[in-house]
């Protein structure tokens, strides 16, 4: 009889760990993935899934305002939180069980409990007060959102984890930070018709971004009717008892029902036994791993939005098979992280896929940027006054394709597409070589003839 109960033990039930799992059990190894909460992990639960599906409820608010000018009468119109509430709850709900059965069906064993480390192969199962053991133990814990916890009266702000779950829709609304989850929400519950107010530290939100993504997309949601405060932190919280009081720094009194603070992810380590195991990990809690996400310790691994690597599903997915198929698929395989599409589903939404400008001119001597700014067609008809931006840098040397920044409707989908050129390593004559289709959104990706900036580094230093 082998000496362990399993030969792999994976912690965390998300994105990562549920991919690890199937793959694995699919290669004949003996599985238990344990998970404390609902099966999905963030993606699923408090993340990705939901919150798009408030940004489609969001977009009837457009859609209702852009139908006039096409004909329709929409009189009588109104928006009904607890329904959309209760409904993504539902599809979150029918969306866990799909992945519960995912695991079943690949012949994992799913254990309901909280793990801790206890050593190299053993983990403490609180639940049922018992220990297993494993060959190989997985961590894929996930993140959870950052609260700074030495600012006062911080308990009467919420996080992402609770704005799904809001007893009414509040009437404003506050939003810590300038990152993916600050913009998404702020959008959100914008369109909803509360008002939003966003305080952000730093000079410009979406850090990471392209710089004019960044400066379109933060005009886009002002004219939109999101207030958006620079320059400006939350020093303080007062609750009375309906209203909370956000007191900046800048000495700002900003009046909310509701204050969400999205401040960043912090990797889900506390409490779970790295020191007992020797795994080691960065300052922040971050599992320290090499290019197959193994941690210092032999035969413990980790993957996901825990090792702090990019903070996406498709990564912590990815992360998760590859594992697998190192570890029990005999096929030692890393992730490659060029290239990553990623959507940021603000309303106007930003799709981006490879280099920014600004990454590129501290890689490449020469660049052309070519860029389209455009109306979209409807908006000619309902009178929306909002433009599209298209973007392409380009390696003036090579003629390869380094990056396309898009804003504007389906952005998020023309990335996923374009990701594959990119990926390709696609010159501008390819695209240039590619019809276009008529009349669409993304002909203008290929119609771009003339570069608006040339960027020589010679010339420019
Ligand atoms: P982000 O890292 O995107 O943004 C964090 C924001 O909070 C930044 O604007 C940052 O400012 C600010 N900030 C950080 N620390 C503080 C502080 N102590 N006080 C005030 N402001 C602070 O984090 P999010 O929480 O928005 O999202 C977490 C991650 O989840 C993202 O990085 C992303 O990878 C993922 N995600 C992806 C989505 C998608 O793909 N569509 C959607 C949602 C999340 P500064 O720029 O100055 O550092």
């Amino acid at each position: 009889m082998d000496r362990f109960d399993y030969d792999l033990l994976v912690v965390g039930a998300g994105s990562a760990g549920v991919r690890a799992g199937r793959i694995a059990a699919g290669h004949g190894a003996r599985v238990a993935v344990v998970e404390e909460d609902k099966v999905g992990g963030t993606c699923v639960i408090r993340g990705c899934v939901p919150k798009k599906l408030y940004v489609h409820s969001a977009h009837f608010a457009e859609a209702f305002e852009d139908a006039v000018g096409m004909g329709w009468t929409t009189e009588s119109v109104r928006f009904d939180w607890p329904t959309l509430r209760d409904n993504v709850a539902r599809d979150v709900d029918w969306l866990s069980g799909i992945y519960i059965r995912n695991l079943e069906k690949a012949g994992a064993e799913l254990i309901a409990s909280r793990a801790t480390l206890e050593g190299h192969h053993r983990v403490r199962l609180s639940k049922d007060d018992r220990t297993v053991t494993a060959r190989t133990i997985l961590i894929a814990t996930g993140g959870w959102p950052d609260v700074d916890r030495s600012i006062p009266g911080i308990e009467h702000a919420i996080t992402s984890n609770e704005v799904f779950h809001l007893p009414e829709l509040p009437r404003r609304m506050l939003i810590v930070g300038g990152g993916y989850v600050a913009a998404e929400f702020a959008s959100v519950f914008n369109a909803f018709g509360v008002d939003v107010t966003l305080l952000h530290r730093g000079t410009e939100i979406l850090r990471g971004f392209d710089g004019e993504i960044r400066k379109t997309v933060h005009a886009a949601m002002e004219k939109r009717g999101v207030t958006i405060l620079t320059g400006d932190s939350l020093a303080a919280i007062e609750k009375s008892k309906k209203t909370r009081t956000a007191i900046t720094r800048g000495d700002r009194r900003i009046d909310a029902d509701v204050i969400l603070v999205a401040i960043g992810r912090s990797p889900n380590t506390a409490g779970l036994g790295l020191e007992k195991a020797g795994v080691e990990a960065d300052p922040r809690g971050a599992v320290l791993v090499d290019e197959f996400s193994r941690t210092n310790v032999d035969h413990i691994y980790a993957v996901g939005d825990v090792t702090n690597r990019l903070q996406l599903t498709p990564i912590a997915i990815r992360e998760g098979q590859a594992f697998a198929d190192t570890v029990f698929g005999g096929k030692p395989t890393s992730v490659d992280y060029a290239d990553i599409p990623t959507a940021l589903f603000s309303i106007p939404e930003a799709g981006t896929v490879g280099l920014t400008e600004e990454a590129a001119k501290a890689l490449y001597p020469s660049l052309d940027i070519y860029r389209s700014t455009f109306k979209p067609l409807p908006n000619r008809v309902t009178g929306r006054d909002e433009r599209m931006l298209v973007k392409l840098v380009v390696d003036a040397v090579t003629d390869r394709v380094l990056g396309c920044h898009m804003v504007g409707p389906n952005a998020a989908e023309l990335a996923q597409m374009l990701a594959i050129p990119i990926k390709m390593g696609a010159t501008k004559a390819d695209f240039d070589a590619a019809t276009a289709l008529h009349p669409t959104l993304g002909e203008e990706v290929v119609t771009m003839a003339k570069p608006a900036d040339r960027y020589r580094r010679e010339a420019a230093e």
